[in-house]
């Protein structure tokens, strides 16, 4: 018999999405695996309502991951996951969001594939649905967004963010860029000096889906200096596009346990909004 995985007894690793923070947005497959993994690795994104779902007995492993400050390196973690996985039966890698956008969740698979390491990937929401559906944003809507363009504002300082011109200037694309709030200014100015106007409505969503969630909507010439007034802290998402128009109107979400009088949920309006 070869000696793969199986005759190893290796367990499987399972790379779930776990949402932009609201429990409720957990899928079925990633709650249920989160009743049932050995152990759970999870990062910073991960909101304390859903460490809550696993159950109290479960081993639970901080990895870290901020901006610029980690706990533990890239290549560390895919160590302790190889790690675990010849340790355990099931082991969640807990990621904010979608574990494939922006959450370097294909690396780690890549990792697990060539260890011959078995594993799963679990889809969660990622930001840009949760957040912007929580904020009362459409990604599209007929007549203002016909396209939808997922960009990272995560660069080295010295590098301001590399967004395409063409796209940045097409006014029928809806932008929503992760990792971005610092690098806003330099990521506002590079889409206005592709040709969107400057007066194309934008929000920054701060904590979305989350009962701390804020939004804060202006435009491309303004949203810099309101988003540090009212000093928008990580993870904030931003959307540029006149979808951001109808979020006054759509402001369903009202967050559970807090009135809503209570909690400043808009920082600030679009003028005339
Ligand atoms: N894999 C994740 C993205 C990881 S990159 C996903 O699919 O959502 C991290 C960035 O995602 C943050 O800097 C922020 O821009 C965005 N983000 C994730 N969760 C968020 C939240 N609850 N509120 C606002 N932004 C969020």
């Amino acid at each position: 018999m070869p000696l793969d995985a199986t005759s190893l007894n290796m367990g499987t690793v399972y790379l779930v999405g776990a949402g932009p923070g609201d429990p409720d947005l957990l899928t079925v497959k990633a709650a249920r695996l989160l009743k049932s993994a050995d152990v759970v690795v999870y990062d910073r994104l991960i909101s304390h309502d859903i460490l809550d779902q696993v159950p109290a007995g479960t081993t639970r492993i901080y990895v870290g991951k901020q901006e610029g400050r980690h706990h533990m390196n890239q290549t560390e973690i895919n160590q302790l996951l190889i790690a675990l996985a010849r340790r355990h039966q099931a082991v969640v890698r807990l990621k904010g969001g979608d574990p494939f956008v922006f959450g370097r969740g294909s690396e780690e698979a890549l990792v697990l594939a060539r260890q011959g390491i078995p594993f799963e990937v679990v889809p969660g929401v990622t930001a840009a649905s949760g957040c912007t559906a929580y904020a009362g944003i459409p990604l599209t809507h007929r007549e203002l967004s016909r396209r939808v363009m997922f960009v990272t504002g995560r660069c080295s300082d010295a590098e301001p963010p590399r967004i395409d011109s063409g796209v940045a200037a097409d006014e029928q694309c809806t932008l929503v860029i992760y990792m971005g709030l610092r690098q806003l200014p330099a990521i506002m100015e590079r889409i206005r000096a592709a040709g969107r106007p400057p007066d194309t409505p934008v929000a920054v969503i701060e904590n979305g889906s989350l009962a701390s969630q804020r939004r804060c909507l202006g435009r491309l010439d303004t949203i810099a200096e309101q988003v540090r007034d009212a000093n928008v802290q990580s993870p904030a998402l931003l959307v540029v596009g006149r979808v951001v128009d109808l979020a006054p109107e759509l402001d369903w979400f009202r967050p559970p346990m807090e009135p809503a009088a209570a909690v400043p949920s808009v920082l600030s309006r679009a003028a005339g909004a």
